[in-house]
């Protein structure tokens, strides 16, 4: 079970947006306003744009480069904005040359916006584009520094736009898996690399130095990526027997993506070579052209890859056993997307738990309101004004790398995304977390 780790209060979250109530309201709009439209390639349209967010929520912010124009050439030059430039250059030239145009292979515009929230610890894909944050500045620095964490997020996009599997359990786990997957054929081409040149290590450059961390995930020997008194330990398996099986996380999609991720390793390892004419050709085949479900589970993405293996089938069983998936053509997971909930019964804690987001890593905040707190007053007044069950009756809309935080307020318990939090959670998650 996923009981991974306690991140103490210097780790969580610490923005209070200047206007919560301006940012609700916005919360609100783009939810009635549906999804975004992505822009269509012109014939002479940029293939991507970067914008910059100046440290708000409001998206997709300022324009600042496009594809095709020469970066700033002086001291205020913006490091996030010159990153994000090259890595989406990057990940646009690695899919053309898996023959795609684009993720949408329509040439859709890639658009990414840097410089999100004050301290956002996040990256994520929102279904129009791609969204940096700076990081924490104490543990985490800047999101756009590591190549893979935009190639990660890309990633996310072409799966929406191919196999489309669902963000939760086990099709999650792989939607999260072919995203490190994209992420580390990118990184291992623009270093050059062979696959046995190669660190495996996701989002390696993340961390701050000081911090006992090589990276996020490491996808040769998933849960070692990282042990310290701050973030606690890598809570990632890599063998079907250790599947977590939870409702955080969005059904515990980047814990369990360890296992097709060192499926992925031992593939690329045993075949050699260039890892994006490797075993990332076979992936990019299973999820292009095999015929997947959004549901799909481990056993028929395994089958789809024995498939796209050609003279390498042999290497791609043999790696599937070894953790412990045995491929089945069509066989489908049932996720479920309830939340476990805690019993209701009147209490007076107040508690929230934040996992899921691009590095999968869990916070936790409660306060009693029967002590001294500082926080009791305000806390008391915002769990009177929420209604529970209203927010629990909606489904979760899991959205790839967004938060998810559980809350138990009082004994009434709901699950809720980062992007359907209410003003009132919102002002709870930050009280409890800071
Ligand atoms: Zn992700």
């Amino acid at each position: 079970m996923s009981r991974c780790q306690f991140v103490p209060p210097y780790l969580v979250e610490r923005l209070q947006p200047p206007s919560l109530v301006a940012r609700d309201r916005e919360l609100r709009a783009a939810r009635e306003a549906g999804p975004r439209p992505v822009p269509r390639s012109a014939v002479a349209q940029e293939a991507w744009v970067v914008h910059d967010c100046g440290n708000t929520a409001n998206l997709p912010g300022r324009r600042v480069r496009a594809s095709g124009e020469p970066a700033e050439n002086d001291a205020a030059v913006d490091v996030a904005v010159d990153e994000a430039a090259y890595a989406v250059d990057a990940a646009l030239a690695l899919c053309q040359l898996f023959g795609r145009r684009s993720f949408d292979d329509r040439g859709a515009q890639v658009s990414v916006s840097v410089h999100y929230e004050q301290g956002y610890a996040n990256a994520f894909w929102d279904g129009a584009q791609l969204v940096f944050g700076d990081g924490d500045g104490e543990v985490f620095g800047r999101f756009t520094g590591p190549v893979d964490v935009l190639g990660h997020e890309f990633a996310h996009a072409l799966v929406e736009r191919t196999t489309g599997f669902t963000y939760w359990g086990q099709p999650g786990a792989l939607n999260e898996s072919f995203a490190d997957v994209f992420g580390a054929c990118l990184k291992q081409r623009v270093l050059g690399q062979t696959v046995d040149e190669a660190d495996w290590i996701v989002g390696e450059g993340l961390f701050l130095p000081g911090v006992g961390a090589r990276g996020l995930r490491d996808m040769a020997a998933p849960g070692t990526a990282y042990d310290d008194p701050r973030l606690g330990r890598d809570p990632q398996v890599g063998h079907l027997r250790d599947y977590v099986d939870t409702s955080e996380d969005n059904g515990g999609v980047h814990y369990n993506s360890g296992i097709p991720n060192r499926a992925f390793h031992l593939v690329a390892t045993a075949i050699g070579g260039s890892v994006w004419e490797g075993a990332g050709r076979i992936w990019w085949e299973a999820l292009t052209t095999a015929d997947l479900a959004a549901e799909s589970d481990f056993a028929a993405f395994a089958a789809a890859t024995i498939i796209a293996a050609g003279p390498h089938e042999r290497a791609v069983a043999t790696a599937w056993d070894q953790v412990g998936v045995t491929p089945m053509a069509g066989s489908a997971d049932q996720p479920s997307h309830s939340a476990a909930g805690r019993d209701p019964a009147p209490s007076p804690i107040v508690f929230v738990r934040r996992t899921g987001g691009l590095a999968g890593m869990i916070s936790e905040g409660s306060v009693n309101l029967e002590t001294r707190d500082e926080r009791v007053p305000e806390l008391q007044a915002l769990v009177e004004r929420v209604d529970v069950a209203a927010v629990g009756e909606r489904a979760p809309a899991p959205a790839p790398d967004r938060f998810v935080y559980d809350f138990d307020l009082c004994g009434a318990s709901c699950q809720v995304g980062e992007q359907d939090l209410t003003q009132e959670l919102r002002r709870i998650a930050d009280l409890l977390l800071r």
